[in-house]
């Protein structure tokens, strides 16, 4: 390392440092868990839920890594006693203000939270071995939102973080929410407290990631737990942006799907459609074989069947009026291959140029 590169210490290891960075991504960049609630990649840090403090040496109080630049020579210790104690009283308050019925945070009781094993607050609460029973409970002022298709808000199990908030307004730029009222009054508002159903939101579903806790969860009428998923990899199949999505598939049912994260092109993100649209994939009324209408009804046929009644047809047409009568359309919903395919067809077997593709209207 050279003699008048920015260095720092953290934990007694000596890490180099780029100006801008802060002490929490210096110490991730180098694989050291800090835990953080608020924090948001590729938003501006708040600082607010403090779960991130650090110890650093000669500061009169802990620090937040998400927001403390990092200094020259500034020795920093992630893990200590004071640090320690400092996370479990926050978690502690957190699990007792709302509803954290899990069995870390409290009762347990049947109607269990639908995030349980997927939640970080639960997660830290196990980490530091915490439990919400410390502090008198304070319940939520405001009922849970259930009045849309896509997203149930449970203000009940809200911490107030602000992620999502970032997520509306600095990742997806929809600025559909915001935080509202003040003290414990303090609640996520969509244009001036209504329901999301009657805001600007476009149910992207951006601010449901970013919820680490049970406060924002998509609403599916199959039920299963985290665990029980199995996530796989795959590209949307709704445009021709090939978001990068990861099915989360329960005995072969597609029962969530969220954005791959880190990776292009949508890093994280998605639409309404690539996110809440995939009902259709076990749809009972999803055509499965091919129809042929005759006197005004459809009969199921084969493929076989099918294909040659329409290669007749198209070899018809052709002879009758020319190759250039017939035009193809293509797609955004197939893959590159299928639509070269297309092209092909068009070109070497019915002898047309007349090609084009959904995507360009
Ligand atoms: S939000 Fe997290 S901590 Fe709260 S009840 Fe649900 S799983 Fe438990
Ligand atoms: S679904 Fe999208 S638009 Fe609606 S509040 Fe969440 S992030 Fe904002
Ligand atoms: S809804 Fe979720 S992301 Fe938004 S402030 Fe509450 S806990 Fe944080």
């Amino acid at each position: 390392m050279a003699e008048n590169q920015n260095q720092i210490t953290i934990n007694g290891h000596v890490y180099a440092f780029e100006q801008d960075e802060t002490i929490l991504t210096v110490a991730r960049r180098n694989g050291i868990d800090i835990p953080t609630l608020c924090y948001l990649e590729k938003t501006i840090p708040t600082g607010a839920c403090r779960i991130c403090v650090v110890e650093v040496k000669g500061a009169r109080s802990l620090m937040p890594s998400c927001s403390t630049p990092a200094a020259k020579n500034m020795i920093v210790f992630t893990e200590s006693a004071p640090v320690v104690e400092a996370r479990r009283l926050i978690i502690q308050l957190l699990l007792s203000s709302g509803n954290h019925n899990c069995d870390i945070g409290g009762s347990g009781t049947e109607d269990c939270c639908p995030v349980c094993g997927a939640c970080t607050l639960q997660d830290l609460a196990y980490r530091y071995q915490v439990k919400g029973d410390r502090f008198p409970k304070t319940d939520t002022l405001y009922p849970p939102e259930l009045n849309n298709p896509f997203i149930i808000r449970d203000f009940s199990r809200c911490i107030l973080c602000g992620r999502c908030v970032q997520a509306c307004n600095e990742v997806q730029v929809n600025n559909a929410i915001s935080i509202g009222y003040r003290g414990s009054s303090t609640k996520i508002i969509a244009a001036g407290d209504r329901h999301l159903k009657d805001s600007d939101c476009v149910f992207c579903g951006e601010c449901v990631q970013a919820c680490p806790v049970g406060a924002l969860v998509e609403k599916s009428t199959y039920k299963t737990r985290e665990w029980k998923t199995k996530k796989i990899r795959t590209t949307c199949s709704y445009c021709g942006v090939g978001c990068q999505i990861n099915l989360h598939v329960h005995y072969n049912r597609v029962v969530k799907v969220t954005g791959a994260e880190n990776v292009p092109p949508n890093f994280g993100s998605l639409c309404v459609k690539g996110r809440f649209g995939y009902d259709f994939i076990n749809s009972p009324d999803r055509l499965t074989e091919p129809l042929i209408k005759e006197n005004g009804e459809f009969r199921k046929a084969s493929w076989d069947e099918a294909l040659s009644l329409v290669a007749g047809k198209l070899g018809e047409i052709k002879e009758k009026h020319g190759s250039d009568s017939i035009g193809v359309l293509s797609s955004a919903r197939i893959t590159n291959e299928e639509n070269y395919l297309v092209q092909k067809f068009a070109r070497a077997a019915l002898k047309t140029n007349n090609v084009d593709h959904c995507a360009r209207l």
